[in-house]
């Protein structure tokens, strides 16, 4: 199989993670590790049998693609040294902290003719995977991303380190443009948001309600939707979905799923069963998946599952929440 020849410029939290799944993957090869703690990239390269480069620009000048995990602030500034090393880069959620940074990042890497994957890892969660290929058509979502205090990643507020995942998937799952947003936001123990609750609707007529918080007392990754005779409910931490369907009693069921009827809702001869189904997600590494999609993406000249151009749409609906946020 043919390998990407890859390096991960920042080797922190999340960076360490890249660094040992791409050193185990067999789309990958990694070539190497840099990181502005010169000690810590020594420390993720011995773990990771790689090396350590003491210079980012030698590290980009031997790879195909960089796997960009610095954070969000340096993002910008790591991403065009890497497009000018002729660099296809995979690079964490958001793309980048400006809409402007963000859409020039992408419009470099087009005019380079070089690939962007941005790090939005729900969308290999499992759950997601379960429901990919349904037919979709949501009409009303709605969204709980809730964990712990974690002072790492507090230098943003909420709604660019939390919520983000849930706008992208949101905005993946209603494919319809967003027409109008109403938010509002509390920074309770840090300088930015640590809530959020926003809603959005859509050109599709769609209404998706988003709740966003990393001061909760128990973590949760949830999001309902509900669509025409169906309600579908993912919980992201537990890596499953759930499908409960209105059905008349001779519709056929679906194959490789296991129904069951629960109910029967309605009156007289409007009345209907519903029906649960439990589809199998598959097993997976999401994180290791979305590096290796990427590897694929580039080796086999293919959109990247999440290509910057949509990294730019989640981060684009983010600032306007944030900026109607910060209205008086
Ligand atoms: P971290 O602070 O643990 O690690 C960042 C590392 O980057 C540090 O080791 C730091 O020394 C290094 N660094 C800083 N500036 C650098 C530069 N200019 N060049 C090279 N190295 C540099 O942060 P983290 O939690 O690993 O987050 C990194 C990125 O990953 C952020 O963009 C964050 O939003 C994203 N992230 C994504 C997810 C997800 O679910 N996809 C989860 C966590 C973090």
């Amino acid at each position: 199989m043919d390998k990407l020849d890859l390096g991960i410029i920042g080797v922190g939290h999340l960076g360490s993670i890249h660094a040992r799944l791409a050193a185990q993957s067999e789309r990958i090869n990694l070539v190497g590790v840099f990181d502005l703690d010169r000690e810590r990239a020594e420390k993720v390269a011995r773990d990771c049998s790689t090396q350590s480069f003491q210079d980012m620009r030698d590290l980009l000048e031997k790879v195909q693609g960089a796997s960009i995990v610095v954070p969000t602030s340096e993002h910008y500034s790591v991403a065009m040294q890497a497009l000018d090393y002729g660099c296809h880069l995979f690079l964490e959620k958001p793309i980048a902290s400006g809409v402007d940074q963000a859409r020039d990042i992408v419009q470099k890497a087009r005019k380079k003719d070089r690939k962007i994957q941005v790090g939005h890892i729900e969308r290999f969660n499992p759950a997601i995977l379960a429901i990919k290929d349904l037919p979709l058509r949501p009409m009303f979502i709605e969204a709980h991303r809730l964990c712990t205090f974690n002072p790492r990643g507090c230098d943003v507020s909420v709604v660019l380190d939390l919520m983000i995942h849930d706008l992208d998937l949101i905005l993946y799952l209603v494919n319809s443009p967003v027409t109008h947003v109403d938010a509002c936001g509390v920074a309770v123990v840090s300088r930015e948001e640590d809530i959020a609750n926003v809603r959005l609707k859509f050109a599709s007529g769609c209404v998706a309600n988003i709740t966003s918080s990393r001061i909760a007392l128990s973590p949760m990754r949830r999001m309902r939707l509900f669509q025409q005779n169906q309600y579908i409910a993912l919980d992201f931490q537990e890596k499953k979905a759930d499908i409960f369907k209105l059905t008349d009693r001779d519709t056929p069921r679906d194959p490789g799923c296991t129904p069951s009827v629960v109910t029967r809702i309605g009156v007289g001869d409007n009345a209907r069963d519903v029906i649960y189904e439990k589809p199998s997600p598959p097993e997976v590494n999401s994180l290791k998946m979305e590096l290796e999609e990427f590897a694929r993406a580039v080796l086999q000249d293919l959109e990247p599952e999440v290509p910057g151009e949509q990294g730019v749409m989640a981060l684009e609906t983010a600032a306007t929440i944030l900026e109607q946020i910060s209205r008086p």
